[in-house]
């Protein structure tokens, strides 16, 4: 016979007070065409799902091997430190600037949306002596501009968002990477929202240090955010006289994981790395000129559509990303009960603007899986019945 717990007369009684009885998980069949996250494609949800392995079991260090060899390809990069974050595109935001960025570091930021702002902050708060560019949302910065603000601020990093997905402007970055090379200055792009959607050629392009999420033109979930430095950059990271400030993204420790040590460092999300493993996969069968003109043919498309539905896009054509739209909503027309009729009639999720476009366009995201003839024909379809009762 089992003897008592010796414990029992001191535990305090249990609460109940928590103990929710959900009901079984079942969540509506959203068609996510907003700025993020778009619709994994089935086979990554697949992916997802696949038995574990112990994160330093040699099929798991083979695993890695091929997420990092296929990131290289989405990138265009021969970049050996080129990783997935565990965490959303906002950690491997922070793992650039933790890792390059040194207290009283001169950074240059590009701000033209969003993600500018927020590239500051972080860069602020890892000590940088941030100086700012400013362009109206939806606008991009010329070669010419960035070299005068080169000549005038002199960074040891200039960073650009590639694509703005506050805005939807696609920022061009040929010639950048020669220009802060001429500065002898590190170019820092976000490509969040065009890597596996927008043509990208970090090395050829001379990018230094880049980032992404999972949950854009991947077609993953969010939650594993790809991460990559040039030997440039990693040359300052190897020349930094303070530690990197945050552990959980010092590249000198995450790197010894991903690159031939193999220790431990912190246990990698296993899971999302099959997923990101498909997720990537699938770029790479599908080819990158085919997955390119995939995502401009229907970003066209939708263009057209709207533009028949007496619809503007608010961003020039030229610098559109085919990955995410802004569409400037009609005059009396309450855009936020627009979506919200989209979504609570149609299942179907778009966005709505960030600071300097808030209340004044809609987002509409067509990425990775969802970047397909069909899903532009259900979605203007739906604008085209919903629009007349707002007018
Ligand atoms: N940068 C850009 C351009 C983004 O669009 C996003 C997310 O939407 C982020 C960074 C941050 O990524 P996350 O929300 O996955 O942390």
């Amino acid at each position: 016979m089992l003897a008592a717990p010796t414990h029992a007369p001191t535990q305090p009684p249990i609460s109940d007070r928590h103990r929710l009885r959900p009901a079984q998980l079942d969540m509506p069949p959203r068609l996510l065409l907003g700025p993020g996250p778009s619709n994994a494609h089935p086979r990554v949800l697949q992916a997802l799902g696949m038995r574990q392995v112990g994160h330093l079991d040699p099929c798991f260090i083979a695993l890695m091997n091929e997420v990092q060899e296929l990131l290289r390809y989405g990138w265009q990069t021969d970049n050996t430190l080129t990783i997935p974050v565990s965490g959303t595109g906002s950690a491997a935001m922070e793992a650039t600037l933790a890792n390059l960025v040194e207290p009283g570091d001169r950074v240059l930021i590009g701000i033209n949306g969003y993600f500018g702002h927020r590239l500051t902050d972080m860069a602020q708060r890892y000590g940088a002596e941030v100086r700012a560019i400013h362009k109206p949302w939806g606008e991009t910065f010329s070669l010419a501009e960035l070299r005068t603000a080169l000549e005038t601020h002199r960074p040891a990093i200039l960073a650009l968002v590639h694509a703005e997905t506050s805005t939807g402007a696609r920022q061009p970055l040929e010639g950048v990477g020669d220009l802060c090379r001429e500065f002898d200055c590190l170019l820092l792009a976000d490509t969040v929202t065009s890597l596996g959607g927008v043509p990208l050629f970090l090395d050829a392009w001379g990018v230094d240090a880049a980032y992404s999420g999972s949950q854009k033109a991947l077609s993953c979930p969010p939650g594993i955010a790809p991460f990559t430095l040039g030997d440039r950059a990693i040359a300052k990271l190897n020349r930094r006289q303070s530690p990197v400030p945050n552990w959980y993204l010092d590249m000198s420790l995450v790197g010894r994981y991903w690159g031939s040590d193999r220790t431990y460092h912190h246990t990698a999300p296993i899971n999302m790395n099959y997923a990101l493993r498909e997720a990537l996969m699938l770029v790479a069968e599908e080819g990158l000129d085919a997955r390119w003109q995939r995502h401009q043919t229907v970003a066209e498309l939708l263009w057209d559509g709207l533009e028949a539905l007496g619809l503007r896009c608010h961003v020039a054509r030229e610098f559109r990303l085919p990955t995410l739209t802004t569409v400037l909503i009609p005059d009396g027309i309450d855009g936020k009960a627009v979506a919200r009729t989209l979504l609570n009639d149609y299942n179907i999720e778009i966005g709505g603007g960030l600071g300097e476009l808030a209340g004044r366009v809609w987002r509409i995201g067509l990425m990775g899986f969802n970047s397909r003839p069909e899903t532009v024909l259900t979605l203007l379809k739906a604008l085209e019945t919903v629009l007349p009762r707002f007018r």
